[in-house]
């Protein structure tokens, strides 16, 4: 019997008698990340990486019985050893390794390349089978690098100083990154010197204060709703969820130009589709070429792809790279968080 299986809960380790990120609750489950797709609520017992607790308390509540592990702390349960190594994905994301006496195997959750001032990179953890995701398990996805995007953001926000600039992302994770970048940037001051603040959606800013809490810089925020009634944000930069888009919310913002930042506004169409002007592409998952290369790193015999393009990757794989691979069914399809 091989070391991980999928079950109708999710993937399923019997030695160690353990879930991950399972979409049912379970006796026991070990969580790769904070996205509501990987970390569901009412499981007995969780494990994840400590810098993620925070984050997992909000979304799990206070009470879950939730313990925290430190990137590279080995854990026995039952017959094997655990361990959670960064994913460079979000804040305290992380790939499992599981090891058995006789293998290896890595559970990739999602992950990227791309360096992220808001969290740890990605570590490259050799093993004899990895299972990595694919949501964008494409040839056509090539990301640049997230200071080219944020430059791009900020070039977009500073040639409209009459309307409030409204852009559109992620509230936990994506946000963030672009808040880091552009403190990376660090010339967006006012004439007086001050740091001008850049203005968030509520749900922004509860997951932002706690990124704050964990030592994570990034450029200085305001709550809209701190505003006073009457403020106009002209010249402003405003970042809100995808959910504020077309919701009583807007009513605060007269004209506002609007964009949305996401590795799906690569895809000719989608940012139309989804009634954006401008669309930024900037993604939290794995390109084509960093897929392949991570995959090839590990060294695995055997890959197993889930999470979006299962077919195409796995097939690549095999005919191109002349690697073991082939695609995992779980309930972990379709866009989920990006
Ligand atoms: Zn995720
Ligand atoms: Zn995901």
């Amino acid at each position: 019997m091989s070391l991980i299986s999928v079950q109708a809960q999710g993937l399923y380790c019997e030695k160690g008698g353990f879930y991950i990120d399972p979409w049912r609750p379970v006796e026991r489950a070990l969580i790769t990340h904070a996205h509501s797709d990987h970390a569901r609520s009412g499981s007995q017992q969780y494990f994840a990486t400590h810098i993620s607790e925070g984050i997992l308390r909000k979304r799990l509540g206070d009470r879950t019985n939730l313990q925290g592990v430190e990137y590279g702390e080995k854990l026995k349960l039952g017959d094997v050893w655990v361990s959670f190594h960064s994913a460079g994905h979000v804040l305290g994301s992380a790939q499992l390794r599981v090891e058995s006496k006789e293998e290896v195997w890595v559970i990739s959750g999602d992950y990227k390349r791309c360096a992220d001032p808001t969290c740890d990179p990605f570590e490259v953890v050799p093993c004899d089978t990895f299972i990595t995701e694919a949501t964008f398990g494409l040839p056509i996805y090539h990301w640049q690098t997230g200071a080219e995007v944020a430059q791009q953001i900020y070039d977009w926000w500073q040639g409209d100083s009459d309307r409030p600039s409204i852009l559109f992302c992620y509230a936990f994770g994506k946000a963030q990154r672009v808040l880091g970048e552009l403190q990376r940037l660090s010339n967006f001051q006012t004439d007086s010197g001050d740091n001008r603040p850049i203005y968030v959606h509520g749900a922004i800013h509860a997951l932002t204060e706690i990124y704050r809490e964990v030592g994570v810089e990034m450029a200085p925020t305001t709550p809209v709703s701190a505003m006073p009634r009457d403020y106009r944000f002209k010249g402003d930069l405003i970042l809100a969820p995808p959910s504020a888009h077309r919701s009583a919310w807007m009513k605060r913002f007269q004209h506002p130009q609007t964009a949305f930042a996401s590795g799906w506004m690569a895809v000719r169409g989608a940012r139309r589709r989804r009634g954006y002007e401008r669309g930024f592409v900037l993604s939290d998952h794995a390109d084509w070429p960093s897929l392949i290369a991570t995959v090839q790193q590990t060294e695995a015999k055997t890959v197993y792809v889930t999470h979006g393009q299962s077919d195409i990757l796995s097939r690549y794989l095999s005919e191109t790279c002349q690697i073991n691979a082939q695609p995992l069914r779980t309930l972990f399809e379709g866009e989920g968080d990006i």
